[in-house]
């Protein structure tokens, strides 16, 4: 929309009876613009776009009797703003009657932790201000002309916005800044007023509660930190508002530090495109998973691990959910413990230490035969794996496969009349090395290649750690955010590169819709 209700406000016929011809061929452009944008929006509806069922118009479900009228059904995203010392941000309509307000308290959106507003307090801390920022209209709303520098302006509302400042080189510790944004409004020759807007992220179904935008109390490079100490250092939000306090005197809610976390969360999203791109040109990636809970639904996180990138992923531990991360486009090494979904990868390697486990299992078994075959196994793969290790350091001069052929051939021969046997545990272990026999066997013939999945293992024995702390996350959109930011610090980590101030640039680009910054280098040597 071009023309917001300040705007149109302004216009009326008389406005119009003044302005000169070329005046009015701008004006009108403006206008007819907007009208056809709003055609299109009053057409659309759940059928015929990505707009979920629950943003149908209020005359296209039944009637709520407890929403006295449906449109106000939005909520939640101004929640941070709404603790600052000004309010919300201004949207299309910068002061709303108060009976039109959406409550911020409505809707199903709530944020974990203590609500907002539970102890009765808006933003009483008062900050002194160390910058002013002014936020002039560059153009004519109605007619588009261009607004000079020295064209009066009036300020209609500000914000104030806490971040780090820069850091200063040769000086330890942070400072930290409040800058007072102003946003003026400038008067054109044709006598429109024009304001300047904070930007603000057009609606976006897949980020319904989470708003983006300039308008914001928590500056990028403090909302770095916020996410780093959220995720890396897995401080609960409670404990991030009592460092926060306790060390820099600064006050947030529990509110304020949440919905930051979901905003970085959907200022990284468009990253994920550059980290699947990254994933699927690696040469060997190391894939596994965990259990994972998203408000008490059992799902996986799942962490795609290649020298310089992990990606990590939340969702149902099925075929569908790696062959999208990987778009059927994988053509490197897969390497992955045994679980069925991997199998319909051709190139891939098995975990040996996750065998070698298996294999110890049955050698402990209380089965005096069993242990005693599940003994003799764990030696024939000790044996394997040692002269592998040994060739990696002095390259042998006869291969590998030729010169262990005995060793093979019994472990093979081991399986294969044990792979109807009345013991669970061994008939399984035995068709399983039989089931993936090249593919546990292919470092042999090439001892470079990795024997162990420990690189994926390591990659989510942190998040192992989160989830115990946090029981997982709550909704759809805070796994999201969490999966993003996870893999952006860890990415990030892999190549050298401070998480929090990187994420600290990705924000405040995102907030002003500008393109966001790459991905942190790959140092020449990983
Ligand atoms: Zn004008």
């Amino acid at each position: 929309m071009r023309l917001s209700k300040h705007d149109l406000f302004q216009m009326d016929d008389e406005w119009l009876k003044k302005l000169p011809a070329e005046l009015l061929l701008e004006v009108s452009k403006r206008l007819l613009h907007d009208v056809k944008e709003l055609q299109d929006r009053l057409n659309q509806n759940p059928g015929n776009s990505s707009r979920p069922p629950s943003t149908k118009a209020p005359w296209e479900k039944a009637p709520d009797p407890a929403v006295g009228n449906g449109a106000s059904t939005k909520s939640g995203g101004g929640e941070a703003a709404a603790e600052t010392a000004e309010g919300s941000a201004p949207a299309q309509e910068p002061t709303p009657p108060v009976s039109e307000r959406p409550s911020p308290r409505k809707g199903s959106g709530k944020p974990p932790g203590k609500q907002l507003g539970s102890q009765g307090h808006g933003r009483t801390q008062k900050l002194a201000v160390t910058d002013h920022c002014a936020h002039r209209p560059d153009y004519c709303a109605a007619c588009g002309a261009t607004l000079t520098e020295d064209a009066e302006s009036q300020a209609y509302t500000a914000w104030d916005e806490i971040d780090i400042a820069p850091p200063v080189e040769g000086h330890i510790g942070l400072m930290f800044s409040v800058t007072r944004h102003t946003l003026l409004e400038v008067r054109c020759a044709c006598g429109h007023v024009s304001r300047a807007m904070p930007w603000r992220a057009p609606p976006d179904a897949q980020w319904e509660k989470v708003e983006l935008g300039e308008w914001r109390l928590v500056g990028p490079r403090l909302a770095g930190v916020i996410v780093l100490l959220a995720l890396r250092m897995r401080l609960s939000r409670a404990s991030i508002r009592e460092l926060l306090r306790e060390v820099f005197e600064l006050t947030l809610s529990t509110g304020v530090i949440d919905e930051t976390i979901r905003e970085a969360g959907r200022a990284s999203f468009p990253l994920e495109d550059a980290l699947v791109a990254d994933i699927v040109q690696a040469a060997q990636l190391h894939v596994d998973e965990t259990s994972w809970s998203e408000s008490g639904v059992l799902l996986w996180l799942w962490a795609l691990v290649s020298t310089s990138t992990v990606l990590y992923l939340i969702g149902p531990r099925t075929r569908e959910m790696l062959d999208n991360a990987l778009q059927d486009g994988y053509t490197g090494i897969l390497i992955s413990d045994g679980y069925v979904v991997y199998r319909a990868w051709k190139n891939r390697l098995r975990c040996w230490p996750h065998l070698m486990r298996k294999l110890r299992g049955l050698a402990e078994s209380s089965d005096g035969r069993v242990s005693g075959l599940g003994q003799e196994m764990e030696g024939l793969l000790k044996t394997l794996m040692a002269a592998i290790y040994a060739a990696r350091i002095d390259p042998p001069p006869i291969a590998l496969p030729e010169r262990y052929a005995a060793e093979v051939k019994r472990l093979r021969h081991l399986c294969e009349v044990h792979q109807m046997d009345e013991h669970p545990a061994l008939r399984s272990v035995v068709r399983e090395f039989l089931h993936d026999w090249k593919v546990i066997l292919r470092p042999l013939a090439e001892p470079l290649l990795p024997l162990s999945n420990n690189a994926a293992e390591q990659a989510l024995r942190h998040w192992v750690i989160s989830r115990y702390i946090s029981h997982g996350t709550r909704s759809e959109e805070g796994s999201r955010a969490f999966a993003l930011l996870a893999s952006v610090i860890e990415t990030c980590r892999r190549r050298g590169a401070s998480a929090w101030q990187y994420l600290g640039t990705v924000i405040a680009a995102a907030r002003k819709g500008l393109a966001l910054p790459a991905l942190p280098a790959i140092p020449a040597a990983a």
